[in-house]
This record gives structure tokens, C-alpha cells and sequence, in this order.
């Protein structure tokens, strides 16, 4: 492992020894009704360094196939394993963001929240108050450091999560929506920073969106999911986060706007109600 400074002088962990894989994994839920059969024989590779989104159909199991790579479930059939070696239970090293917002400490303010995983980390006291204050500024919730959770709007609950997150620096980043309940403009500054932060530490990343252009501007390479039992269905690669262009340069691309609209005819060719991908 090897360190690198980034731009505001947090040092990084240039560790890209993380591999995920995930093997013939299918999932059930057992229900009042019965089973929901929410994952299909799902094989993928995620090497290290790599950065896979993946996007579905609400439904099709793409939060619970997060879960299962986070450790927090385990799947009915199949495994998954990290460095080739089967995830038993949930680690530091892998660290996520949930679709909602129920896993920040209701009774921690918000900087207080930040701070959590790097007093674990045992992180010298002036070294948590400079990176907490760094990841805040970020995510634009400087001003909010001294709220509770209940007195945030759900956007910038979801923003307290990314900034704890990406506070502890984890080797493999696993992300669910992100920036699903964040206003456009400052989804543009995190999705930015995201790619900064892959670039400079090229940790693995596993994000989950809903919105094609994102997975298309962010990702390495785009999963997609069918409908519920969720399958892989289609892969293709994207040449943009490698590129050492800004994400708004990138926009404005034809080449991406192509990229885009070529998984989003991949999408709706799959979609019966050809609006389901939501
Ligand atoms: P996605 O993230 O793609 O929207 P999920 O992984 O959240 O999908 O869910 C996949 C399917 O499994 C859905 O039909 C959902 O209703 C069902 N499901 C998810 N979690 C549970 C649970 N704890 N109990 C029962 N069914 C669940
Ligand atoms: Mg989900």
C-alpha cells in the first residue's frame, strides 16, 4: 500500500487491492405472502480499482445485492467474496451509503455523525476536526454542523451520510442512489467529487443509480439489471471517469451523450411499461 496526498491534503489510501466478486448469488425473501425471488443467479467481477454502477428497475434487487457485498445479508444461494475470500459479515473497509437515511445517528449532530467513524479509527483529535470539516464544507453542510438529523430535510441527511463516509476513507465505497433525494446543483458538486476522489485513489467503487447519464459519466463500466428476479442483462464500458476531463467538460461531450443514449435504448428495450426505470 502506498499513500497519496489529494487536493486538500487529506492522505489517501492508494490500496486498490480490493477485488469484489459475487457468484451465482440468488435471493428470497420470505414474506406473509410468500417469497419474493428478488435476485437471479447474479455473477459479476469487480476488480480492483474498478468503478461499477449499476442501474435497474426499481425492485429488480439492486439494493439487496449491495447488502449482500456489504456483508449485511446473505444470500440464499451463491456467495460473494472480497480478495477471494467469501464476506461473512460487514468490515470498515467497505463502508456504505444507504438509499435512505436511517443509518445516521439520530441522537450525534450532524458533525458529530462525521466525526463517529474516525474516533473509532482512534484519528487524532485536530485531524478529525480538520477532516470533518473539509468533508462538511463539501457536502455544503458547514452550516448545519450542530443539527440533529430530525432537523435536516432528507437531502441533507443523505449528504451528512456521504460526508461520514467519505470521512473514513474506506477502501471499497458501496453506494445506494447517493444522490437520489439531492437538488440537481449540488448532486453536479458530489458527483464531481466522487470522480476526484476515484482518480486520486482509484478505491473500489459499487454505485447504485437510477439516472443513466450518472452511471454513464461516473462508472468504468455500467451494469444493468432486469426486472425483479434482478439478472445482469447487459454491460458495457465507459471511457469517461478514466478521461482526465471534469464532469461538466464531459457533459457536454457528443461522444457521451451517445454513450447515454445508447443505454438508455438498451434499457427500454427491456422495460415493458417502458417507463419503469425509476
Ligand atoms: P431495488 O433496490 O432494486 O429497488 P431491493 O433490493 O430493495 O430492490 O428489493 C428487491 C425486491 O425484494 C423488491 O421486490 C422488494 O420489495 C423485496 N424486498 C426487499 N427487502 C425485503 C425484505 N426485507 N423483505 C421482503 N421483501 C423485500
Ligand atoms: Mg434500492
Amino acid at each position: 500500500m502506498t499513500n497519496a496526498t489529494t487536493t486538500d491534503g487529506a492522505v489517501a489510501d492508494r490500496n486498490v487491492g480490493h477485488g469484489l466478486r459475487v457468484i451465482g448469488v440468488s435471493h428470497h425473501y420470505s414474506t406473509k405472502t410468500g417469497q419474493v425471488h428478488a435476485l437471479d443467479n447474479v455473477s459479476v467481477d469487480i476488480k480492483a480499482g474498478e468503478f461499477l454502477a449499476v442501474v435497474g428497475p426499481s425492485g429488480c434487487g439492486k439494493s439487496t445485492l449491495l447488502d449482500i457485498l456489504a456483508g449485511l445479508k446473505v444470500p440464499s444461494t451463491g456467495e460473494a467474496s472480497v480478495d477471494d475470500r467469501k464476506i461473512i459479515g460487514p468490515s470498515s473497509t467497505r463502508s456504505v451509503v444507504f438509499q435512505n437515511s436511517a443509518s445516521l445517528f439520530p441522537w450525534l449532530t450532524v458533525e458529530e455523525n462525521v466525526a463517529f467513524g474516525l474516533k473509532l479509527k482512534r484519528v487524532p483529535r485536530n485531524e478529525i476536526a480538520r477532516r470533518v470539516a473539509v468533508e462538511l464544507d463539501r457536502v455544503g453542510l458547514t452550516d448545519a454542523a450542530h443539527l440533529h438529523p430530525y432537523e435536516l430535510s432528507g437531502g441533507m441527511q443523505q449528504r451528512c451520510q456521504i460526508a461520514r463516509v467519505l470521512a473514513v476513507d474506506p477502501d471499497v465505497l458501496l453506494l445506494d442512489e447517493p444522490f437520489g433525494a439531492i437538488d440537481a446543483l449540488t448532486r453536479e458538486i458530489l458527483q464531481q467529487h466522487l470522480l476526484d476522489i476515484w482518480r486520486m485513489t482509484h478505491k473500489t467503487v459499487v454505485l447504485i443509480t437510477h439516472s443513466v447519464d450518472e452511471a454513464i459519466l461516473l462508472g468504468t463500466r455500467v451494469i444493468v439489471m432486469s426486472p425483479r428476479p434482478g439478472r445482469i442483462v447487459h454491460e458495457i464500458s465507459a471511457p469517461f471517469a478514466n478521461s482526465g476531463a471534469n464532469a461538466a467538460e464531459i457533459r457536454k461531450l457528443p461522444e457521451f451523450t451517445a454513450a447515454s443514449s445508447e443505454l438508455r435504448t438498451l434499457i427500454l428495450n427491456d422495460s415493458p411499461s417502458r417507463n419503469s426505470n425509476t
